[in-house]
């Protein structure tokens, strides 16, 4: 098996930015990670060379895929400078620098953003458990409350914001020529990386990219006064989703699950992983709980229903609420319709509308900031 090592001395092949230095010796190159055969790193450019340094970006790639034992390689170019306290110009063999250890329980450093009240997080161990429509119905749940609420898609993995929303086109750029204008939908402001990359240009991260395009959407939007901002988290628990979690002002998170045992696993996980920042649990929703058959009507516990119930009652976290597996959330989602408002007389809508009456009490009664969790029993 090939190491980090491997791939710093490949890229003694390839000369640098500047044109001389090898790249290996040049300082750039930045977080270099190894999943199972595949290399992923980034080079740190001035962004207004981007197009001359192509050709070694390309360069670098094959000089890593042609390692032994390399099954595929990734390089991209960044604007973003490396985070270590690495002397400038010095070689930056060695691990990455912004990977956290599993011991490492790094302190939040966020400053709050003016005019939001709450920031809260929706966050699901893996994809695929309805994070994004959950965030989606919750959002629109607490705007139908009377509160201002905004959205942001920090899916950047996969945005979908967009879709669910029925939002297209660009953001425009506010007065002050500095900030980005949210689109709005269904009474909600949105912004999402979604609207700012072409629809079928392939979108490819780098963790301390995604932190940093992260903290952009957040403070250089004109979000205006916003009672809740809801920020609808990439799937998973990595190094990425920790950084976000430190990196935003939370109030709290929402965590999203499918009852199966699996998903209640990385639902643990993804508990865990708030924790460790400090960002108090809002609650366990328990999405695609049971299942509503479109042609009768009838109910079906298809999975071990009351998992996620269970579950949070076990780790002490408030359980927030169920939401049928049902084919019109599914319909209606996708055609940018939340169903919290065009099925406002549904189960659904009314399990969403209870579940937001449940965080915003949870984040009137201070469960904000970096303090720690109130301790909120639902009955
Ligand atoms: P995630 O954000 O966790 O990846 P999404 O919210 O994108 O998940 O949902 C994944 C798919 O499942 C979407 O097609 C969505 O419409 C569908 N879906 C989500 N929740 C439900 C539900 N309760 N009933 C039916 N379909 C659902």
């Amino acid at each position: 098996m090939f190491t980090k090592e491997d791939v710093m001395r490949a890229l003694e092949q390839v000369t640098g930015p500047d044109g001389k230095t090898p790249l290996s010796q040049s300082g750039a190159v930045s977080g270099i990670s190894i999943r199972d055969d595949k290399v992923f790193a980034a080079i740190v450019i001035d962004p207004r060379q981007a197009a001359q340094l192509e050709p070694m970006r390309a360069k670098a790639e094959a000089a890593i895929k042609a390692i032994k034992g390399v099954g595929g390689a990734l390089v991209t170019l960044t604007a973003e400078g490396p985070r270590a306290a690495a002397p400038a110009g010095g070689p930056t063999a060695g691990p990455a620098p912004h990977t956290h250890g599993a011991a490492a329980a790094p302190a939040r450093s966020a400053n709050p953003i003016p005019g939001i009240r709450h920031i809260i997080a929706v966050a699901s161990g893996k994809g695929g458990v309805g994070k994004s429509t959950s965030a989606c119905n919750l959002a629109v749940a607490l705007g139908k409350m009377g509160l201002k609420v905004g959205v942001l898609d920090a899916d950047i993995f996969g945005p979908s914001m967009p879709r669910l929303f029925g939002l297209r086109g660009k953001p425009e750029v506010a007065a002050d020529g500095r900030m980005l204008r949210p689109l709005v939908s269904s009474g909600v402001k949105v912004m999402s990386i979604g609207f700012l990359i072409e629809d079928d240009a392939p979108v490819v991260w780098r963790g301390p990219m995604v932190v940093s395009a992260l903290t952009q959407l957040l403070r250089e939007v004109a979000w205006g006064e916003l009672d809740v901002l809801v920020v609808d988290m990439p799937p998973g628990t990595g190094d990425t989703q920790l950084t976000m979690a430190q990196n935003v002002p939370l109030a709290g998170a929402v965590i999203v699950s499918t009852p199966q045992d699996l998903a209640l696993i990385d639902a643990r996980r993804g508990i865990a992983m708030f924790r460790r920042v400090q960002v108090p649990i809002l609650g366990i929703i328990e999405n695609m709980s049971y299942f509503i058959c479109p042609h009768c009507g009838g109910r079906s516990d298809i999975f071990a229903h009351a998992g996620a119930r269970h579950e949070a009652e076990r780790l002490g976290v408030p359980f927030l609420g169920e939401i049928p597996l049902a084919m019109d959330i599914r319909e209606n989602s996708d055609d940018g319709k939340p169903v919290v408002l065009s099925l406002p007389d549904s189960a659904h809508a009314s399990a969403y509308m209870a579940i937001a009456g449940q965080v915003w009490a949870a984040l009137s009664q201070g469960a904000t900031g970096a303090k720690p969790a109130p301790t909120i029993r639902m009955g």
